[in-house]
């Protein structure tokens, strides 16, 4: 990491070194051959001026080329016709060639300042060349001058550009290092931490580093590995309720498998004549299979309501009519056990499972009768608030103590089991009743003290997501 960082700096740093370098050369370029050009405009408005009216060009020439003082500079007059008047460079000018081609003369005699850098042939070296129209005399005064741009300079600017570059690349390097430790010490502390096998698993904590977006890596971290723990919990405390659900489940259908193979085998043996007893081992027999497959029913659609995986049909249920049902088949065993059931319900009428609504009025009315004592009483009163149902279930049986009142909603949680047991109780019917309104968005309250009864509180919306 740190490694390609300090690399891509480096060669970020050629290249804007390169790029500069070529700007600048440029820029350079042109402006030293700007002053040039205009330097030796300036001798050729003085050649002009000089010659004006002048017979021995040549000569004139050679005597303000002495003056100059300057090897370099060549004065050549060219006439209309292209013939060279006179030229400091060339020994005889008779033999030269016509200059009426050369650029900077054409451009001359069409009245404008001529420029050109070339080769010459006559001097062989490269040349600028400037030349201007003596307007007075018809003939064009060119200047020349050996130039060979920036690449003179070179030499004498090479060390400088050198010292240049390597500050440059110094300072550079010193700033990629700093850079590439603020960057890859947080990433490399980040990753060494993620794999860090000492650390508490999903436990990370970062410190606030200097650049957001390492906050941002390293809050999305934490954030991402608190929610992987939540899960774990989660998953860890639903399986561990999923195995003691099903360690409770097989104790209790252990004990009346148990019971209907001691009958049966007692009957098998022949062990029972008596024709009375033995029709009395088969009533409970019977009996024991009822309870038996009551519990896997119970079972069943506690394992349904809890995965959701119901085939519910919903229909208008009138919660009034079905409580007068629910009476009708509870009111034998009320009587049984002297207790007088008792209804106040409005007309409500309620969007859902009549199934679902039936298993929840049956089990709260059946426990208030099953808790209760010789006189006792359940009241079951039902009304519409705006919008939801409210469903009461009272009595005034034993009630629940504080501690129980916690526990009673957990799958086969029995306050009294010897007593639940008698009447056929399976220790699954407040767990139905809790997951039936937590199906339908509902609210559940208790409130109970022993000695006094419980009264227990449903409220159910109308509407509802699931609907
Ligand atoms: P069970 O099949 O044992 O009745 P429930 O889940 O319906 O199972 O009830 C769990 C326990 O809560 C019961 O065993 C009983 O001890 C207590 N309980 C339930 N309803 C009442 C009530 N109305 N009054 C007093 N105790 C109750």
């Amino acid at each position: 990491m740190r490694k390609a960082v300090l690399l891509r700096f480096g060669m970020i740093l050629v290249l804007a070194l390169a790029v500069s370098g070529m700007v600048s050369g440029f820029l350079m370029g042109n402006k030293l051959l700007e002053d040039n050009q205009k330097n030796l405009l300036h001798v050729v408005y003085m050649v002009e001026y000089t010659l004006h009216g002048k017979q021995d060009l040549q000569k004139e020439c050679m005597q303000i080329k002495a003056q100059l003082k300057d090897e370099n500079v060549r004065i050549t007059v060219v006439a209309a016709d292209g013939a060279v008047l006179a030229d400091t460079e060339a020994a005889t000018f008779d033999g030269m060639e016509n200059h009426l081609e050369r650029e900077e003369i054409r451009t001359a005699f069409r009245g404008e300042t001529g420029y050109a850098t070339r080769y010459s042939d006559t001097l062989q070296e490269n040349m600028l060349y400037v030349a201007a129209l003596s307007a007075s005399e018809g003939y064009v005064v060119r200047v020349a001058s050996s130039y060979d741009g920036l690449k003179e300079y070179i030499p004498s600017m090479l060390p400088i550009l050198l010292l240049g570059a390597a500050a440059a690349a110094l300072i550079a390097f010193v700033a990629a290092v700093h850079f590439a430790g603020t960057i890859a010490g947080p990433l490399s502390e980040i990753s060494a931490k993620l794999q860090d096998k000492h650390t508490v698993p999903w436990d990370f904590h970062f410190p606030v580093y200097r650049y957001e977006e390492l906050n941002i890596i390293g809050e999305a971290i934490t954030g991402l590995a608190g929610e992987v723990k939540e899960q774990i919990s989660r998953l860890e405390f639903e399986r561990k309720v999923r195995q003691e659900f099903f360690g409770n489940a097989s104790h209790e259908l252990k004990t009346p498998v148990t019971a209907i193979r001691g009958y049966a085998e007692l009957l098998d043996n022949g062990f029972v004549a008596d024709e009375e007893k033995q029709s009395e081992f088969i009533r409970r027999i019977l009996k024991t299979a009822e309870h038996m497959s009551r519990l896997i029913e119970d079972i069943l659609l506690i394992s349904r309501l809890e995965t959701k995986d119901v085939e519910v049909t919903y229909s208008m249920v009138r919660l009034d009519l079905l409580i007068r049902e629910i009476f009708d088949v509870v009111e034998p065993i009320a009587k049984k056990h002297q207790v007088t059931l008792c209804s106040q319900c409005e007309e409500v009428t309620l969007e859902a499972s009549v199934r679902q609504m039936r298993e929840l009025l049956m089990n709260l009315v059946v426990n208030g009768v099953t808790y209760n004592q010789p006189g006792g009483h359940v009241w079951v009163e039902i009304r519409a608030d705006k919008e939801k149902v409210i469903i009461r279930v009272r009595d005034d049986g034993v009630g629940i103590g504080r501690e129980d009142q916690a526990r009673i909603f957990e799958r086969f949680y029995r306050v009294d089991k010897g007593r639940s047991r008698k009447l056929g109780g399976t220790g699954l019917g407040l767990s139905i009743v809790k997951h039936i309104v937590e199906y339908n968005e509902g609210d559940l309250r208790l409130k109970s003290s022993p000695g006094e009864g419980s009264e227990f509180m449903i409220c159910i919306p109308f509407s509802r997501n699931i609907l």
